[in-house]
């Protein structure tokens, strides 16, 4: 059980008799003030400020977690005047003492929700601070341009270097286009918070719906059920090699005059077409049906030859590339399953830290519209008010400006005791 807070140190007094020295743990034998009741014997940790997760005076007591331990306790501090933490508030308190940035902030966050290895590794990256380094920094250069720039505006006639001007803009131009090599990240971090997603498209019949039950029933760790599954489309999420992947089955391609069938195919080629990895299936005494692929040309096509148990014993020579399987024997599975999580790792082998959220995004968007309104600006100081705009919006991603507004979205997806 953790505590924060300015009464920390008197209610853990009462409780426990004294508390051990600073960051060491000490065993306590913990008793009601009021009863004299014997509550627990627990171990006690005191952290006071500010060199505490919250900033303020935190102990921990770790108590035998049962739940009538846990109960008793609990009633006894609020007799005391303590109440529960809300989700988030450990982190929200955090953040707003300074012990961590926003970004960081909702790390903590992804880290409490991450399912899968590649998602809490980017969460504990974005929790180092990487992210936020890197938006500091812009905005750290964006200030000192601005500067130079309202020197030029407020001194006209002192003698500033005649290129000033022109350094400041090119300055800002090479920020720009960083910026946007950092947007043009084809959504990698996002994906991964959320889920990469893998559409297995093809005619029907191919067998397409036996290879998602047999890939669900394969993969021992299914996830959480994604939400907004729709009755044409299908989705599991899975956990392939440690990325988190929504797999989802569409109707089968084929032309048809019947009104819903047309529906099921026009929402299974959109789905095709937004996912960012398929897998092409098709019936392997069908090989002409290979040729509907070729709408989707390119690595992130994975060329699929189903029910090969139905074919003649000899084998059948397929192109390069094609991987055969029986989803009904369960042959050519493994092959399939390590391809497809190869695929997805060298999509998302990620060396810069990326973007996680759309938050973020968007500030850096506006931020980049900002930066490029001011170079088509006509007078300096009308170029300055696009920079200070610019530089807000940076601030907002790491809660540096003006971010009581989001506080609460932010912290309202976490879970309490966080
Ligand atoms: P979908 O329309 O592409 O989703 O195809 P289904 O998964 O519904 O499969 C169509 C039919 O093919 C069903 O009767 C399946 O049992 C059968 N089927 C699917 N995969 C295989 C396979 O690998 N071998 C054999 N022999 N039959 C299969």
């Amino acid at each position: 059980m953790r505590i924060t807070g300015p009464g920390t140190k008197k209610t853990v007094t009462r409780l426990a008799g004294d508390l051990p020295a600073a960051r060491v743990a000490g065993r306590r034998r913990l008793v009601d003030p009021q009863s004299c009741n014997v509550l627990d014997e627990a171990m006690v940790l005191w952290f006071p400020s500010p060199r505490s997760a919250t900033g303020e005076d935190v102990a921990e007591l770790h108590l035998h977690g049962s739940r009538a331990v846990l109960a008793e306790v609990m009633q006894v501090l609020a007799g005391l005047g303590l109440r529960l933490a809300q989700p988030g508030e450990f982190t929200r308190r955090a953040f707003l003492n300074g012990k961590l940035d926003l970004l960081q902030a909702e790390a903590i966050a992804d880290l409490a929700a991450a399912e899968t290895e590649a998602q809490r590794r980017q969460a504990l990256r974005q929790l180092d601070g990487d992210l936020g380094d890197i938006y500091r920094g812009w905005s750290a250069r964006l200030t000192r341009l601005l500067a130079h720039l309202e020197a030029v505006i407020d001194f006209p006639d002192e003698d500033l270097p005649p290129e000033i001007e022109d350094r400041i803009l090119g300055e800002a131009e090479g920020m720009l286009a960083e910026i946007e090599h950092h947007l043009a990240d084809g959504h990698r971090g996002e994906r991964l918070r959320d889920g990469i997603h893998v559409a297995i498209v093809g005619p029907p019949n191919a067998g397409k719906s036996s290879l998602l039950n047999r890939i669900a029933h394969r993969e021992a760790a299914i996830t959480s059920p994604v939400a907004g599954t729709t009755r044409d489309v299908i989705e599991v999420a899975i956990d392939l090699v440690g990325y988190p992947v929504v797999l989802a089955d569409t109707a089968g391609l084929r032309d048809s005059s019947d009104a819903i069938e047309q529906e099921g195919h026009r929402r299974a080629l959109q789905r095709a077409e937004q996912a960012e990895i398929r897998l092409f299936v098709f019936d392997a005494g069908q090989p002409q049906d290979v040729e509907v692929a070729e709408r989707w040309p390119g690595a992130n096509t994975i060329l699929v030859a189903n029910k090969i148990d139905l074919l003649p014993p000899a084998g059948a020579h397929f192109l390069s590339g094609v991987l055969p399987i029986s989803a009904l024997t369960g042959d050519g599975l493994d092959k399939l399953l390590a391809a497809l999580g190869e695929r997805v790792a060298q999509n998302y082998r990620i060396e810069a830290p990326v973007l996680t959220r759309a938050r973020h995004r968007q500030a850096l968007e506006d931020a980049a519209a900002a930066l490029r309104r001011s170079f088509s600006a006509s007078f300096p100081e009308l170029r300055a008010e696009d920079f200070r705009l610019a530089l807000r919006s940076l601030g907002r991603i790491t809660g540096t400006v003006d971010v009581e507004d989001l506080l609460d979205v932010i912290f309202h997806d976490f879970c309490i005791g966080k």
